[in-house]
């Protein structure tokens, strides 16, 4: 299905091919760069407008849109033409605005504190129906805080980007030469899907690689994040290494802490032996309850704690905020509350 964003330049020009040929460049401009609607094109002619409305259709119907932290974090629930729904996450910070997409609807990666994961994998998203996700989050940077510009993508929403490499490689093409977001703002997370870290490697534009670690040994491993079964910890540092030698860009390690699963004191030291042997920098994320998985996230005593080992340790650490908790929006729970909303809504154009 081709969407909005789906469409490259020469299907544009197609789609133009009555209009004089600098037409093309100035939709161009204004849907990509821009980022506008078509209806609000208006340097083109009304009958142009029209046109594009009709044959590039928007890929996102909002079902229900949160807004929290005193205004600071905005997250979407999104439907598809298919009914499938996925999450957008818009944070503003300080300096900066970074928003979070999802890469597919649901997740095959099944991991057990992960709200996507427990609820399994539905469809992989296409190049435009990631894209649109970050043109939507822009607008709305702009007009939330002064024509901010939202300095970062990460690949963090639902699914496993690696999991649907092609159509994540191809929305982070397009984020590059289409809306001027550098590689260095790009950020890949994943599961630790060893193929798709190498392929990474080789690829031509430098982008930021996270890894969901949470576990720091194979049998912890194994239970938090199934796919360790397939990729043990060592394949996934070997991979790693190789990256950091292909690309010289630091890796960053997530990890959600879990109260007295992977929050002890050897998990620390596990985890910088791992994070010292690629220079990695780590990211704590106190766990965001979901309903599927009966353990509470580390409390903020016990995190400061660990970060201070990490610290001790020689390794780079920082502590997450999280966002949206409060209003049951974090990491795939605004969709999980959501399941019960009438579809038979108009779409929107
Ligand atoms: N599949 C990719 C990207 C999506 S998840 C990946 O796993 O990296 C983005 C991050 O959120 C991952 O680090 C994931 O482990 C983490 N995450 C998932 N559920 C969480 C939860 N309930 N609390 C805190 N972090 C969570």
């Amino acid at each position: 299905m081709t969407t909005r964003y789906d469409v490259d330049r020469a299907g544009l020009a197609e789609l133009l091919a009555d209009q004089p040929r600098y037409r093309v460049d100035q939709v161009w401009e204004g849907l990509w760069a821009q980022g506008r609607e078509p209806a609000d094109l208006t340097n083109v002619p009304a009958a142009v407008r029209e046109r594009l409305a009709d044959a590039l259709p928007s890929a996102l119907d909002p079902v229900a849109e949160s807004v929290t932290d005193d205004g600071a974090t905005v997250k979407w629930l999104w439907e598809l033409a298919d009914g499938a729904r996925v999450e957008t996450v818009l944070m503003h910070y300080k300096d900066r605005s970074t928003v979070c997409v999802s890469t597919q609807a649901g997740c095959a990666m099944a991991c057990s504190f992960c709200a996507t994961g427990q609820a399994g994998f539905e469809r992989h998203l296409s190049v435009g129906e990631i894209v649109e996700q970050v043109v939507v989050a822009r607008r709305r940077a702009a007009s939330d805080r002064d024509g901010r510009r939202v300095g970062n993508v990460v690949f963090m929403g639902m699914g496993e980007p690696m999991a649907n490499y092609d159509a994540t490689w191809g929305a982070v093409t397009r984020l590059h030469d289409d809306l001027g977001i550098g590689a260095r703002h790009l950020t890949i997370s994943t599961v630790g899907l060893v193929p798709g870290i190498r392929r990474l490697a080789g690829a031509d534009l430098p982008v930021n690689l996270a890894v969901s670690l949470h576990a720091a040994d194979d049998e912890l491993r194994d239970e938090l994040v199934p796919v360790n079964r397939r990729w043990p910890l060592e394949d996934l540092m070997v991979a790693c290494e190789e990256y950091v030698e292909a690309t010289h860009r630091r890796v960053s390690f997530e990890w959600a802490l879990i109260a007295g699963v992977n929050d002890r004191p050897e998990d620390a030291r596990r985890l910088a032996v791992l994070a010292r042997r690629v220079r990695a920098h780590v990211n704590l994320i106190p766990l965001n309850p979901t309903p599927g998985y009966e353990v509470r996230g580390t409390s903020a005593a016990e995190v400061r704690r660990f970060r201070d080992q990490l610290l001790d340790a020689g390794v780079n650490v920082t502590v997450r905020d999280t966002r949206g908790t409060t209003i049951d929006a974090a990491c795939g729970q605004l969709r999980a509350g959501h399941e019960a909303t009438p579809v038979d809504r108009p779409r929107r154009r």
